[in-house]
């Protein structure tokens, strides 16, 4: 499934109440796991369960601030120990929800658990609380225990359409120029490059894909530093200077505007308003 087909998965389980208390999203390369968990982390813990963005449980997840949502970090580079799965996680599940209706812990990397981290994990998936939801990240779900596998549903995430797809070429380099110059548009520089894409009818899905693909590449570069990994390998100059210039918060943040975007094009709210509230969101 692309991230697009996970994310209305997602939501509809949400929707129909029949939410399951572990999910792994497996991912090969690159970055979107992290930001598919962050989203749905929003959704979870949004007062109008819709993950709007504007009310106070969104802001608090997209600063990383919000209290029912943790993501597990852990210290050593190649392993999760058990301690730091059972101060993190285990051992706080039980603890009520603070403010949100769930508590939701992503853990980055899964495959990296140690074999008795996972098993301490594997006690809280047999008998979670109601609202505990517990996200696994990982670049191969058959590094974990079939048993931790059995628990969870598995989500796997497949490439996305190429760049050339997205938009037609002249289309593309338009919205590829804003973005490069992101960090420099003054408010009036945005309007105007707002008006250009309005007045050539750049299609919503293909831009916000395509902001999407740009931010990724940032969020990747920062992550790990490595341009192999690049999706707009020819825009490395521009995704490095975002990715050195935005925090991580301020990336997903991003991100998610460029969801919002999207929306709020396709329900006819103002085209050109959309695309500056973007820019601001990658000027911050
Ligand atoms: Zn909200």
């Amino acid at each position: 499934m692309n991230s697009k087909e996970i994310r209305e998965y997602l939501g509809r389980v949400q929707e129909s109440g029949m939410l399951s208390h572990a999910y792994i999203l497996e991912e090969e390369n690159g970055q979107e796991a992290e930001a598919l968990a962050s989203w749905f982390a929003a959704r979870l813990e949004c007062e109008t369960g819709s993950g709007c963005g504007a009310c106070e449980a969104c802001r608090a997840c997209s600063q990383g601030n919000h209290p029912d949502v943790r993501r597990v970090f852990h210290e050593k580079p190649d392993s999760i120990g058990v301690e730091e799965i059972r101060e993190q996680l285990v051992d706080d599940m039980p603890i009520r929800p603070y403010w949100g209706p769930y508590k939701v812990y992503w853990i980055p990397e899964a495959e990296k658990l140690t074999v008795q981290a996972q098993n301490a994990l594997l006690k809280t998936l047999e008998e979670p609380p109601s609202y505990g939801v517990i996200l696994l990240l990982t670049a191969n779900a058959d590094k974990l225990l079939p048993t931790i596998r059995s628990r969870g549903i598995l989500l796997k995430l497949t490439e996305e359409e190429r760049p050339e797809d997205l938009l037609p070429p002249e289309d593309r380099e338009l919205a590829l120029s804003l973005l490069r110059q992101a960090g420099q548009l003054t408010v009036t520089q945005m309007a105007d490059g707002a008006k250009a894409l309005r007045e050539r009818r750049v299609p919503a899905a293909g831009l916000a894909a395509l902001v999407r693909m740009y931010l990724r590449d940032a969020m990747a570069l920062k992550a790990t530093g490595r341009a192999e990994l690049l999706r707009l390998p020819e825009e490395q100059a521009g995704s490095r200077e975002l990715a050195e210039r935005l925090s991580f918060g301020r990336l997903r943040q991003a991100f998610e505007e460029a969801d919002r975007m999207e929306s709020r094009m396709l329900s006819n709210v103002n085209y050109e308003l959309a695309v500056e509230l973007l820019l601001m969101a990658m000027k911050a």
